[in-house]
């Protein structure tokens, strides 16, 4: 499928690599970084691009082109997920990556960042098919990946059949039983309790300490979220669990609002049944676009989609005063800058949403150890590194009057910066 887009504009990856690339610009300005780390900061790694041959159900030869991108392995292997999207580019997995390398220091995990991605829609091929593709796939990077040099893991369109898929290609390429090679498995394969529900409750678990610092209640909060996948479904979950009004879900199906509240397990029990895994059909709710979910008149507004949702074009429309960032890049620079303006509190993606990849990080330490915690074991550690985290972020907020996701890259920056000068340039 090509996506339409007006000449000159630049594509939603582009914004977010552009997005990433000023964040550090902002934070190397801020730490009085050596211009040379900083210039060495902004690269990457190393890049793979890959020609995909799938042969269809039909018996027609189809070619993909695929990506992973390993942007700082500075303070451990690379580590970041997969995407199976149309409008997967070059540009789109170089920002992704750059985002997981900041978004793995300001948790402070032992990792680095990467990113992968295929430009395919899913949804045109079916199962078998997606399965040759994701094994074509992981044949063609695995000179690169592994679980002491890149790790990846599920993200948009991508999931647990995913990396099991890619456990069985890894295993039977290389002889040896290769858990530990990708995070976000089945349970039942070495995956690790929590890690599905992880980015959401995560994300869940930031909104409501930003609501309880900001001494507002959850039973007086409404919340729309745009998205409806991992991410989105299990934010809305906790947040409603935690007793918030839940008020607008969308998905690529379009929005659906319920002022008084949007029964969230029946929501997701719908989409689990539509065929077409959406929210399509689903009762009671009046139907809105996308573009008015995020006009809506809301407390927290959650995008959990995808990238550049909140551009320059929309962000008058915005008038929620709380953005948590469940998706990676959903705001554009040139919106982050009008929000903030207009005071706004965004919580930005690297901190937001990092509960994904810091229950990956448990699995990949379990897979290793192949000895696995209980549920709530996963649940405590994660709660006490996103507190951490975002108390580090706040205090560096303070610290140098700036918004959270300045601060958020300060802490990043200067972290991977620190490795790299410790370490000492090679050779
Ligand atoms: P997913 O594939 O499970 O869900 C994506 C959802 O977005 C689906 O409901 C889809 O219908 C919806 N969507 C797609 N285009 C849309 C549009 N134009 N408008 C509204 N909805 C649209 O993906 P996910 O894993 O939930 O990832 C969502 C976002 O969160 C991505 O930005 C991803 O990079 C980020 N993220 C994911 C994880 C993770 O653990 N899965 C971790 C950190 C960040």
């Amino acid at each position: 499928m090509t996506v339409l887009q007006m000449p000159g504009a630049k594509s939603p990856g582009h914004e977010l690599l552009d997005s990433a690339l000023s964040q550090l610009a902002r934070a190397a300005k801020a730490l009085d970084l050596d211009p040379g780390l900083a210039r060495y900061l902004s690269q990457f790694e190393r890049t793979l691009i890959v020609a995909l041959p799938v042969t269809g159900d039909d018996g027609r030869l189809d070619v993909f082109t695929g990506y992973r991108v390993q942007h700082s392995t500075a303070r451990g292997p690379g580590k970041g997920g997969i995407r199976f999207h149309q409008s997967v580019t070059l540009e789109e997995v170089q920002g992704l990556a750059m985002l997981m390398t900041f978004k793995c220091a300001v948790t402070d995990l032992p990792l680095g960042g990467a990113k992968g991605g295929v430009a395919v829609d899913p949804r045109s091929l079916s199962k078998n098919e997606v399965q040759r593709l994701t094994k074509r796939y992981t044949a063609a990077i695995l000179p690169i990946i592994g679980p002491e040099q890149d790790i990846p893991a599920p993200d948009v369109n991508t999931d647990e059949q995913t990396m099991a898929w890619i456990v069985d290609t890894v295993t039977m390429m290389t002889g040896k039983h290769s858990p530990e090679v990708v995070t976000g498995k089945p349970v039942d394969l070495g995956g690790s309790r929590g890690r599905t529900e992880a980015t959401g409750r995560g994300v869940a678990f930031v909104t409501l300490e930003v609501l309880r610092r900001q001494g507002k209640r959850p039973e007086e909060t409404r919340v729309a979220v745009q998205g409806f996948g991992n991410v989105g479904s299990v934010t809305a979950r906790s947040l409603a669990a935690a007793g918030c009004r839940i008020v607008a879900i969308s998905d690529v199906s379009g929005g659906y609002a319920v002022p008084a509240g949007i029964d969230i397990d029946r929501a997701i029990e719908h989409a689990r049944r539509n065929p077409a895994r959406t929210l399509e059909g689903l009762a009671g709710a009046t139907r809105i676009s996308n573009a008015e979910l995020l006009a809506l008149d809301v407390d927290v507004l959650v995008p959990a989609a995808l990238e550049a949702q909140i551009t320059a074009d929309n962000v008058g429309e915005v008038r929620a005063p709380i953005i948590v960032e469940g998706a990676n890049g959903p705001v554009t620079a040139e919106a982050d800058r009008a929000l903030t303006e207009r005071g706004a509190l965004v919580v930005p993606d690297i901190l937001a949403n990092a509960g994904g990849v810091v229950v990956s990080y448990f699995e990949w330490v379990q897979s290793r150890a192949q000895f696995y915690w209980e549920l709530d074991e996963v649940e405590k550690r994660l709660e006490i590194y996103m507190r951490r985290a975002m108390e580090l972020v706040l205090a560096k907020a303070k610290a140098y009057d700036c918004p959270p996701r300045e601060a958020a890259f300060i802490v990043a920056v200067e972290r991977v910066a620190g490795a790299i000068t410790k370490r000492g340039i090679f050779p």
